[in-house]
């Protein structure tokens, strides 16, 4: 539960980033209050605490009605036939390094009503953002000073160890057994 204090900063966080940001609605979908809201108050729920500038680094948020799947990639000009084709898969979500972040609505509303499934698109791909304010997507974003660092390594580290024990043993726990299948999985 949210303090008064944290509630009134959140508003105005929300109001600033939904402001600022570049919306798009694709695949048909039309954007309304609601879905603006609702990513915006998930995504800057993150922020509550932290020193920074609204997600600097994210220009646009462009929401779809559900999954899409990417046109596939046709080899480049250059590129031997046989280097491996990427296979089409659904997308959920996405955030580019340089880009923006990708929604997918149905997705992102099913994962805010079931917080007991482990997973939400919007948490998940707004700490990307965090993560690559650094101009990397290696799983730590910019901290103040080596103490910050050496408490996100081992902080990172134990709970990773604890969620591999109770996704062995079935354990139910605030983080999705996905996430005990590589400590350094590289994803969208
Ligand atoms: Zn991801």
């Amino acid at each position: 539960m949210l303090e008064d204090a944290e509630r009134t900063d959140l508003r105005a966080i929300i109001q600033v980033f939904i402001a600022e940001k570049h919306w798009e609605g694709a695949g048909g979908l039309e954007l309304t209050d609601e879905i603006r809201v609702t990513v915006s108050a998930q995504a800057c729920l993150l922020l509550l605490g932290l020193p920074h500038d609204y997600y600097r680094n994210v220009e646009s948020i462009i929401v779809y009605p559900s999954t899409v799947v990417p046109p596939q990639r046709k080899p480049g000009f250059f590129e031997t036939s046989l280097l491996p084709v990427e296979l089409e898969h659904p997308i959920i979500g996405q955030a580019f390094l340089h880009g923006p972040v990708i929604i997918i609505w149905d997705a992102a509303l099913r994962d805010g009503r079931h917080p007991e499934y482990g997973h939400n698109l919007i948490y998940h791909e707004f700490a990307h953002k965090l993560d690559m304010l650094d101009g990397a997507a290696d799983g730590t974003p910019p901290l103040r000073d080596r103490d910050e660092y050496h408490d996100w390594a081992l902080t990172c580290a134990n709970e990773y160890l604890r969620l591999k024990q109770d996704a062995k043993k079935g354990k139910k726990s605030f983080l999705n057994a996905y996430g005990a299948t590589n400590l350094y999985r590289s994803h969208v």
